[in-house]
């Protein structure tokens, strides 16, 4: 028992059932000083772990099972040391008997890794001088192929006949890199460095794609001896070699450390120890590279990513800002300075800010702004004055975050929408000039339709003056009788002022017609509409043998409407109809006025001729602007009465009848005045 103990690379010892030390090997009389010194192993447990182990032991027995736990044990000098600690029973069942073994765990390496202690002798120090070393190369930030040129020397130092090469894995696992091999000829970099990561290549490639260790004790009589890492070993004398993968903390292969030799020789345990301790400085070193490279990688992005909001922020003219209310702690992009047009190499300064505010626009900033810190969150448009006394237009979004930092963080942006509002006040005059036109174009086209009824119009005027002369004549002749006919007199006066008024109707609705005046809508039955432009175009008419018959509905219908602009639609209908019958000499001339009610919502007004007509495609033609078939037409009668009609809410057409001639109609909305 106790010979097999002693080869035990551990502390052993066994304690009877009440806890008292029967036998303890060599090793636990160095640790713990002699037998009498430490009568029970656990006497040496840290003060932590005494109040923990017993438990894990209750519990451990009452499941049946061995106890398994780290703990901590002090050395006979005093400092305390981290041990693998197990315990199993053994014994009959009369006196039970609890074995413990503490295996010495190596805690720089890791959590898992475990090594037994390494004896003290001179190569043992020398090993852990040299690590040590190694592993503040490392820890300074040494390049990896010196870490890895240092690590092969060492263990070829301390093992005999032992040729080392390191081979590191690209990141994406495809690729070996060669790391080092200094007592190797050149080929071995030749055949590893860029290959592909592949069974096939030997050894190496084997240990890296199955993430086992791969020993071949002999090379020649191995199939791995036609591979290119074989052909090369034979070739090179070495016919036995053992390559180790280093795995990554995520259990990915990281590296291939592997050793030539020429002859097989089993290593021992101080070997086997060197050569793992070789693998876990290795492993730290490609992770200390790995994360350097990650670092260098996130930085690289961080910055990538800070110039393309940089130039996000540019291309949109929007600035950003954070303010930490509790730290009273502001942030600016640089974008935001340029908008505000302050110096940035100053700090970050609302009150900057509000000097640049315009002052018609600073009661409303400091409004919004408050809002904004009281956790509403905020779109303001304001004005600020920039140093070369420019006004520019600025729009501002805030709200409180919770999730930058732990306190409450207003996050904002300013938009320079100066450019868009400048476009956008540019489109309002441009549609402002397009409505000037149009209006100025209607009322030419109006004098123009106008112009076309002078006869008519002179008639209608000169008739009553010519009444008004008569019955003046008469009057005076009448008052000159002797006696004078008073009351015949005062017969033709009333007459003459019946004409007179007339005349001042007539004149009345012309300078209406002929006005500019600003469009006025008013209450208006659509049937006077009709009735007054009939009248006006009577005599038109009447010279052009058209006889005009209204059908009018009975009631009135009433719309809400400009009358100037809805009596211009509907005198250049009549027009239009007065033309297409111009040269029809086959039939009577006949055009129908009529309006009815269409549905409850509107009032229908069409005007039905048996002229000439026109072609269906032309249907809807004819109200495009400058569309003519007249030798002296302009082509903007129907396309202004279309835009009247709706602008009025209606909509305006025109069918060929199903007899010769057209029938043009419009359809307005019904509105019935408040009560
Ligand atoms: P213009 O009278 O100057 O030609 P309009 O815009 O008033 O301009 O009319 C455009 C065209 O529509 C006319 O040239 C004509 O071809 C057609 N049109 C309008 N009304 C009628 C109608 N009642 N019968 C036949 N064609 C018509």
């Amino acid at each position: 028992m106790s010979e097999i103990c002693e080869q035990i690379p551990a502390i052993v010892w066994t304690t009877d059932e009440a806890g008292l030390t029967i036998y303890g090997n060599s090793r636990f009389r160095a640790y713990f000083g002699s037998e009498s010194h430490a009568t029970d192993g656990l006497n040496a447990l840290h003060p932590d772990d005494a109040i923990t182990l017993p438990v894990k032991i209750r519990n451990a027995r009452r499941e049946g099972l061995d106890v398994k736990t780290d703990v901590r044990l002090r050395r006979l000098s005093g400092e305390y040391c981290w041990f693998a600690l197990s315990a199993s029973t053994w014994g009959d069942g009369a006196a039970v008997k609890y074995c413990w073994v503490a295996v010495e765990r190596n805690k720089r390496a890791g959590d898992n890794f475990i090594i037994q202690r390494v004896e003290d002798s001179g190569q043992a120090g020398h090993l852990i001088a040299s690590e040590t070393e190694i592993l503040e190369m490392v820890a300074r930030g040494a390049a990896t192929a010196e870490v890895f040129d240092k690590v092969c020397r060492l263990v070829e130092e301390l093992i005999d006949d032992c040729f080392c090469c390191i081979l590191e894995l690209s990141l994406d696992r495809r690729h070996f890199r060669f790391g080092a091999a200094p007592r190797l000829p050149g080929e071995f970099k030749g055949v590893f460095d860029g290959s592909e990561v592949a069974a096939g290549l030997g050894p190496c490639g084997l240990a890296a794609t199955s993430r086992r260790p791969v020993e071949v004790p002999d090379c020649a009589s191995d199939a791995l001896a036609g591979t290119a890492e074989g052909r090369l070993m034979l070739l090179n004398g070495f016919n036995v070699c053992q390559a180790k993968p280093i795995l990554s903390p995520y259990g990915n292969t990281a590296g291939v450390f592997t050793i030539y030799r020429q002859r097989y020789a089993a290593f021992s345990l101080f070997e086997q120890q060197v050569v793992d301790r070789a693998i876990n400085i290795i492993g730290i070193s490609i992770d200390r590279t790995r994360h350097e490279e990650a670092l260098v990688r996130r930085e690289t992005q961080v910055r990538r990513s800070q110039a393309q909001l940089l130039a996000a922020q540019r291309i949109s003219s929007t600035g950003s800002f954070t303010f930490d209310i509790q730290k009273n702690e502001c942030v600016w992009s640089e974008e935001l300075y340029r908008i505000f047009d302050i110096d940035p190499s100053l700090e970050p300064d609302i009150y900057a800010v509000r000097k640049r505010v315009y002052r018609d626009d600073l009661d409303k900033f400091n409004g919004e702004l408050q809002r904004a810190l009281s956790g509403q969150s905020i779109d303001v448009t304001f004005r600020i004055v920039t140093s070369h006394a420019a006004l520019k237009f600025l729009r501002g979004l805030a709200k409180i975050s919770y999730h930058v930092g732990d306190n409450p963080v207003l996050v904002g942006t300013v938009q320079d929408i100066t450019d868009f509002k400048n476009a956008q006040e540019a489109l309002q005059r441009g549609e402002e000039a397009l409505v000037k036109a149009r209006e100025d174009l209607a009322y030419v086209s109006r004098v123009m339709t106008i112009s076309a009824l002078t006869a008519s119009i002179a008639h209608e005027v000169s008739q009553p003056l010519a009444g008004i002369l008569t019955n003046a004549n008469a009057c005076l002749r009448l008052l000159a009788l002797s006696p004078p006919n008073i009351q015949a007199a005062s017969e033709t006066a009333r007459r003459t002022i019946r004409d007179t008024m007339r005349a001042t109707e007539i004149i009345k609705r012309l300078r209406a017609m002929f006005a500019r005046q600003p469009s006025t809508m008013e209450y208006t039955d659509l049937n006077d509409l009709a009735r007054e432009v009939i009248i006006l175009s009577a005599r038109d008419m009447h010279q052009k043998s058209i006889s005009v018959t209204a059908q009018l509905e009975p009631k009135a219908l009433l719309i809400m409407g400009d009358r100037v602009q809805l009596q211009q639609v509907i005198l250049n209908m009549l027009l239009n109809a007065r033309d297409a019958m111009g040269d029809i000499e086959s039939r009577p001339r006949i055009l129908t006025v009529s309006t009815h009610v269409d549905t409850e919502e509107s009032a229908v007004l069409s005007i039905t001729d048996v002229g000439i007509g026109f072609p269906l495609e032309n249907a809807d033609k004819m109200f495009e602007a400058f569309f003519t078939t007249k030798q002296d037409g302009m082509g903007i009668g129907l396309a202004i009465s279309r835009s009247i009609i709706e602008n009025h809410g209606g909509i305006m057409w025109a069918e060929p009848n199903d007899g010769p001639g057209a029938t043009v109609a419009f359809s307005i909305p019904l509105r019935s005045p408040p009560q």
